[in-house]
């Protein structure tokens, strides 16, 4: 069965969401780590900044500091403390007096302590008086300074003991600073200058904070923008999609449909890629040929390769002529090879399907229908016509109302009625008239009760022309019964009925007389016998012969003695008055006369008496006149015999004395009579 549901369009699912909710966070935090990246690196670069201009400004303010008090308080100092050991450092008298000296120098400069050391790194002045003496020789900042290098660092959340008091979660710069002999330009000491950066790095954290809180905006606004332009394209290219997916499952469910209209039709339908050559086969049209499902190559050419050799180049050409656009779909009819080795009349057609920017075409789709049975329908069609267009019978098919609506050509020929003239009249078109109501009642309660009748039946041609026919009739009735047609085939007999009565009046009749010869006069004499036996009639046989016959002969020639049995038989025939009577002549002048239900012999001797008087008339034969006599015997039914044989070889025997008794008379048969020699 065809898939019948609708695939619906699909909205954006679960996953591509998620994912692109995932995509978001991720995003998100990509944001404020770069942020928080570049906050670090603006912070770095901001303190390193603050530590190098510091330091500089140190330098400068160590120079002013030192320039003013140098030789009058710390060179001395320095000078003084250097036979002394650190504790006593303190003590030194001068301290409090350099304290004010040095703390006016310091005001406004935001440095609030300041240290200065020996070359030898012990602390001989700072603003925190309990730090001086303290050994600070190894603290990295004071020996860089005794090598002559400037150093500065930042210390954080220091707590720092002033003149001011305690100072606690404070930000420092503290520079090391030496101090150059302007003469000599060595190191004299050690300036430690601590400057409060708090505010300053307070600022730069702010700064920081804003910085980096306006590229996380600047990246979120920049991600939403990239984000809805993304989102838009996303759903823009997912409804596409779920469009496309509508279309092509509305063309498949579409093919679908069509292939199962076709193979429920019996078709099997081919899709072929013009291109490849790959051809796809439909399951009934893998049955047709009768291969399994997976059985026949997806290729054109073993498909061609079943083709009958002997149609294959009108296979070529039909599809040459679709291709060129001769026709408007490709039909073609030819023989194929099944799997078993017999073949199948095929019709194959197809269309072009698709088409690429040129025209070409790409894809062709078809079906191949199994019409063997219809070509072999058509075949015995064919030849049923021709069998009907040259057989000699006229064919007549009429409707149910026998109405003619088909002739064949005999039909003209033989009844001279053309096919037009036919058509549309019914058969008593041939009527002659000569049969009886009856006659045609009969045929048509055969045709009615036994679907036909056949016989002879005289019609008439247009020519006016009557004519003896055999004809047949049938009744054509169709599959539910209904009678739909009748269908005559007749010939015409005229002359071998002719022919037929001809050999048949040869052999019962007399050429010359015309009068009934041996034969029929035996066939008579049987039938006669049998109802004078059932009826106890009597029967009489005269048997008559000529006298002196051959002397005509002889004298006044053949054809004159011819003439004269002719005459003979005639007079016979009018001796003889019954229609039952029969005149016969059985040889050269000898007749036979056979007189039915004769009431007695009296009778049949006034007949016999009349015969001889009859025949002693002269002839009168147009040149000659003849007279002639003849001799007669009878023999009578029941009493001078049973048989026809027996009658006749009696009545012969009468005869014979007839003559031997002198000619010219009637001798009747009687059990004396001795048989002729
Ligand atoms: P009889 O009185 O004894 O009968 O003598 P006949 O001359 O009549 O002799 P017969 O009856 O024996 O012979 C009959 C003759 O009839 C013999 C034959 O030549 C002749 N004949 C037989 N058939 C024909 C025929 O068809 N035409 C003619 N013209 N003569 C025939
Ligand atoms: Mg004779």
């Amino acid at each position: 069965m065809v898939n019948m549901t609708t695939p619906h369009a699909h909205a954006p699912d679960d996953t591509s969401l998620s994912l692109l909710r995932r995509f978001a966070v991720a995003s998100l935090l990509a944001f404020v780590v770069v942020a928080a990246l570049l906050g670090y690196v603006f912070r770095v670069l901001s303190v390193d900044n603050l530590i190098n201009d510091y330091q500089s400004q140190h330098v400068n303010h160590a120079r002013i500091i030192a320039n003013e008090t140098w030789d009058k308080h710390f060179g001395p100092l320095i000078r003084d403390a250097a036979d002394r050991p650190g504790t006593e450092l303190a003590n030194n008298p001068h301290i409090p007096e350099i304290y004010l000296h040095v703390q006016k120098l310091l005001e406004g400069t935001g440095i609030f302590k300041i240290k200065v050391y020996d070359l030898r790194g012990r602390t001989v002045y700072s603003s925190d008086r309990s730090q001086i003496g303290q050994d600070k020789s190894g603290n990295v900042g004071v020996q860089a300074a005794i090598k002559g290098n400037s150093s500065s660092q930042l210390v954080h959340n220091a707590q720092i003991s002033t003149f001011e008091g305690e100072l606690t979660d404070r930000d420092m710069v503290e520079s090391y600073i030496p101090r150059h002999d302007p003469l000599t330009g060595q190191v004299t000491g050690v300036f430690e200058i601590y400057r409060d950066a708090t505010v300053v790095l307070q600022q730069i954290r702010q700064r920081e904070i804003k910085l980096v809180g306006s590229v996380v905006v600047l990246l979120a606004l920049l991600y939403l923008t990239v984000f809805s332009i993304v989102k838009r394209a996303q759903d823009r290219l997912v409804a596409q999609s779920a469009a496309r997916q509508r279309a092509q499952a509305a063309l498949a469910e579409s093919e679908e449909r069509w292939k199962f209209a076709l193979e429920g039709a019996g078709d099997g339908v081919w899709d072929r890629n013009l291109q490849t050559g790959e051809v796809v086969f439909s399951k009934r049209y893998k049955s047709l040929y009768g291969f399994a499902d997976e059985e026949l190559e997806d290729r054109t050419e073993p498909w061609d390769a079943r083709v009958h050799p002997d149609d294959l180049p009108q296979v070529i050409a039909d599809r040459e002529a679709y291709f060129r656009g001769a026709t408007s779909t490709y039909v073609s009819e030819r023989r194929m090879h099944c799997k078993d080795g017999s073949w199948k009349w095929i019709l194959s057609r197809g269309m072009v399907v698709s088409r690429d920017a040129k025209g070409n075409p790409l894809r062709m789709i078809g079906t191949h229908s199994d019409i063997t049975e219809r070509h072999e329908h058509e075949q015995a069609l064919q030849l049923s016509s021709t069998v009907l267009h040259t057989m000699d019978e006229a064919v007549t098919v009429t409707d149910a109302s026998n109405t003619i609506i088909s002739v064949n050509p005999a039909f003209t020929v033989i009844t001279g009625y053309s096919e037009d003239e036919a058509i549309g009249k019914t058969p008593s078109l041939l009527a002659s008239g000569t049969h009886d109501d009856a006659f045609y009642q009969a045929m048509w309660n055969s045709i009615n009760t036994q679907n036909g009748w056949h016989g002879e039946i005289r019609n008439r041609r247009k020519s006016g022309q009557l004519y003896v026919e055999w004809l047949s009739i049938k009744r054509v009735c169709d599959a539910q019964g209904v009678l739909t047609n009748y269908v005559a085939v007749f010939s015409d007999i005229s002359e071998r009925k002719a022919s037929e009565e001809r050999m048949h009046h040869l052999a019962h009749y007399d050429v010359l007389t015309e009068l009934p010869n041996r034969a029929l006069l035996g066939d008579r004499l049987a039938q006669a016998l049998a109802v004078a036996q059932r009826e106890q009639q009597h029967l009489v046989l005269m048997f008559i012969d000529l006298d002196k016959f051959k002397p005509v002969n002889d004298e006044l020639g053949h054809p004159v003695g011819d003439l004269l049995l002719q005459a003979v038989a005639e007079r016979l025939q009018q001796c003889v008055l019954r229609d039952s009577d029969t005149v016969a002549r059985i040889g050269g002048d000898e007749f036979v006369v056979m007189l039915l239900d004769v009431a007695s012999m009296q009778d049949a001797m006034v007949v016999a008496n009349k015969i001889r008087h009859a025949l002693e008339q002269p002839f009168d034969l147009g040149a000659h006149t003849v007279s002639i006599s003849s001799s007669l015997g009878i023999a009578m039914y029941p009493e001078h015999g049973g048989s026809e044989a027996d009658l006749l070889k009696n009545a012969d025997t009468a005869m014979y004395h007839a003559k031997e008794a002198g000619r010219n008379q009637v001798q009747v048969f009687h059990e004396g009579l001795t048989a002729t020699p």
